[in-house]
């Protein structure tokens, strides 16, 4: 088997198009035997006194041969599901964490690393190294490491159990999202969508064999629908199936419930939490975060609600005002995207649909390489000729000063068997190995764009532009880095309350001018964005923003709440009323369940953490404005940034780098005007 099973071949990239379901089991057992072993060997050459390369070095070694074949399982388990993939995966995740929780309670592995602490090698060591050994002192104690033997074998269970709970959580919402369709024969019922979204309406007829058009709840279509349809009942429709996903309400309820997965899940949590000393799962989340204390979290969220939400009911009463004016005059949840979008056309001349035409992906991606060319000094440039999981991925290359820097898969486009969002994974860390060779990172960037349609480029909104810089900004993180050691390069180790500095980062050149100027051309001229055009969308650019910055703070301070509270007694819908009472202006409808398809906090990595975006973005605005100062394209400020932060991955406390980059600590006054909720910007 081993000969033939392509996850166990050393291999530069994973030979995607060779990896079957069979494989998947079979290549992690053998791996997770062979680590054994190895540790076992590690322990006993490292028993006398340990070393930097004897243990350090040697466990990255074992556990980058599990991601090496980990990764692209995990990978294509997300981009191209599959019924045998699924149970293949799944069948693995109990063996994972098992052995994860043993390497976290191994006692003789502890000792060798506290030895190694406080060894004489130590006193050399560089920062990174300094980190690493903290890090990792830490990772013990919040595995259990000094539990007695019954509550460690509890421990495990637990951390088991919520990694098979958290993968049914993530294909129960994928699956509830592709048993919904509509199928539409009268094109009437369409109107008002935009003729991009029928062509791919009737594209996702025509795969199923059946003419005229089909609505899915994949986002492009959901999207278009809320936006454009001028069909009121028909928004409302597809609102109710989108808002109900997975859940005991709507068309399909019942078939896919989450609700019960998400009560077990924050019992376990907050069972974890007390296991290991801490009175509920916000408080161990922050143990690893910038945050000091969920005080500090609340007050953040609160005062930022409460400078916004003054905005955001002006907002809303001007969009009822407006949806009154064109003859509804109650407005409902399904009609908010569509009467904003009609409202943002009337009083800034400019729809995502009339922009689409200037961002084609080409120019896009063009422009945004000559950005991060400019302010970071690489070059990047497409390679052909790899073994890739679907006909849309694209490979690229970095290089600075003609050196390999890296490599990153592009995954771009919607379609079925994929799940939603958009996200960057660190296929393969960048770092020094054993044998003293330097290792390339790898990134797999996935996104869920509208897909071209027949004799056209793919035509992206400028949110859709939007998403791809961030996504681009995590992918620059993970690959621009310096730093050597694998558990703290790139994006490794880095409290992840910072990681989307670099992301929100990037964003801001989506709306500079001069960053516009780069990414835009009309599709069949090649005309640069129109000055008028310009104009009017950065007018724009803080249309509802009030909103938006509420619909966030909402988000974050319900999955904060719902994780500092459990068993006050309140269900998960009472904790999320109780923020709705506090932050929110347009009420959903009952039958709502949100929560049921809030991948992040149940599925990803954000539980107790969601509030890490607005938080990083206090960061991300407050560095950016040094470039508002320098020139948005200035290349000394952009190699600052590169070498302040970019570079040192999680080497170093956030904190720190902001300050060596900034000069001072960060400001929430760069944040609060970009969205235009500064006092000035209310006159
Ligand atoms: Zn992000």
């Amino acid at each position: 088997m081993s000969a033939t099973n392509p996850l166990l071949q050393p291999h530069d990239l994973p030979s995607f198009s060779l990896i079957r379901a069979e494989h998947v089991l079979p290549a992690v057992e053998q791996i997770l035997a062979d680590n054994r072993a190895a540790i076992a060997g590690i322990l006993q050459s490292q028993a006398q006194q340990p070393t930097w390369a004897g243990l350090v070095l040697a466990m990255d070694e074992l556990n980058d041969r599990l991601g090496a074949a980990w990764s692209p399982v995990s990978h294509l388990n997300a981009v191209c599901n599959s019924a045998e993939l699924r149970e293949a995966y799944e069948a693995c995740l109990p063996a994972l964490s098992a052995y994860s929780t043993e390497l976290g309670q191994n006692r003789e592995l502890f000792q060798a690393y506290q030895a190694l602490a406080s060894s004489p090698e130590a006193a050399g060591f560089d920062q990174a190294q300094k980190t690493i050994l903290e890090h990792a002192l830490r990772d013990f104690r919040l595995s259990g490491i000094d539990l007695p033997l019954e509550q460690q074998q509890r421990y495990a269970q637990v951390q088991s159990t919520l990694s098979e709970l958290g993968s049914r959580f993530s294909n129960q919402l994928l699956d509830a999202t592709q048993a919904w369709s509509k199928h539409v024969t009268d094109e009437t019922a369409l109107a008002g969508l935009p003729d991009s979204a029928k062509a791919q309406m009737a594209a996702a007829a025509q795969a199923k064999g059946l003419d005229g058009w089909l609505i899915t709840l994949e986002f492009p279509s959901y999207y278009a629908v809320m936006t454009y349809a001028s069909d009121r009942s028909l928004r409302e429709e597809l609102y109710a199936a989108y808002c109900t996903r997975a859940s005991d309400q709507g068309p399909n309820a019942g078939q896919f419930d989450n609700g019960p997965v998400m009560a077990q899940i924050l019992d376990l949590r907050q069972e974890l939490a007390q296991l290991l000393g801490y009175p509920n799962y916000a408080e161990l989340s922050l143990a690893t975060k910038m945050a000091d204390s969920s005080e500090q979290v609340l007050s953040f969220l609160r005062d930022l609600a409460q400078r916004s939400k003054p905005f955001a009911a002006q907002d809303l009463e001007q969009l009822k005002a407006y949806a009154a004016e064109q003859g509804c005059s109650d407005l409902a949840s399904w009609d908010v995207g569509y009467y904003g979008e009609k409202l943002r056309e009337q009083r800034y001349s400019v729809s995502q649909e009339a922009l689409r035409a200037y961002f084609p992906i080409d120019k896009v991606l063009s422009g945004l390489f000559s950005i991060v060319q400019r302010l970071y000094g690489i070059e990047i440039t497409e390679l052909k000729g790899f073994d890739g999981w679907h006909a849309d991925v694209r490979l690229f290359e970095i290089r600075e000063n003609g050196q390999h820097v890296g490599r990153f898969f592009f995954d771009l486009y919607a379609r079925a068997n994929k799940r939603g969002g958009a996200w960057m994974d660190g296929a393969r860390d960048h770092r020094r190995t054993a044998a003293g060779q330097l290792q390339s990172p790898v990134a797999n960037l996935v996104c869920n764009f509208t897909p071209a349609e027949p004799g056209k480029p793919a035509l992206l909104t400028h949110d859709e532009v939007t998403t791809l810089f961030h996504e681009f900004g995590h992918g620059l993180h993970h690959l621009l880095t310096r730093i050597e050691h694998a558990g703290v390069s790139g994006i490794n180790g880095v409290a992840w309350d910072a990681v989307e500095l670099p992301s929100q980062f990037m964003e801001n050149w989506c709306w500079e001018p001069e960053g516009l100027a780069l990414i835009s051309g009309h599709y069949q001229t090649g005309a640069p964005l129109p000055q008028d055009l310009l104009d009017k969308m950065l007018a724009a650019k803080n249309f509802q923003s009030g909103m938006m910055m509420v619909r966030q703070l909402e988000f974050s301070l319900f999955d904060f709440e719902l994780h500092a509270t459990h068993g006050d007694g309140r269900s998960v819908l009472q904790v999320l009323e109780g923020v709705r009472d506090e932050v929110t202006v347009m009420r959903p409808p009952a039958y709502n369940r949100f929560p049921n398809s809030f991948a992040h906090i149940f599925a990803g990595g954000y539980a107790a953490g969601y509030y890490s975006y607005k938080w990083a973005e206090v960061l991300s605005a407050d560095a950016f404005s040094r470039f508002e100062e320098d020139g948005v394209l200035n290349a000394d400020t952009g190699r600052a940034f590169r070498e302040a932060i970019l570079a040192r991955g999680g080497s170093l406390a956030p904190m720190a780098l902001f300050v060596d980059f900034r000069g001072r600590e960060p400001s929430i006054d760069a944040l609060l005007r970009h969205c235009g909720l500064s006092e000035a910007a209310a006159a």
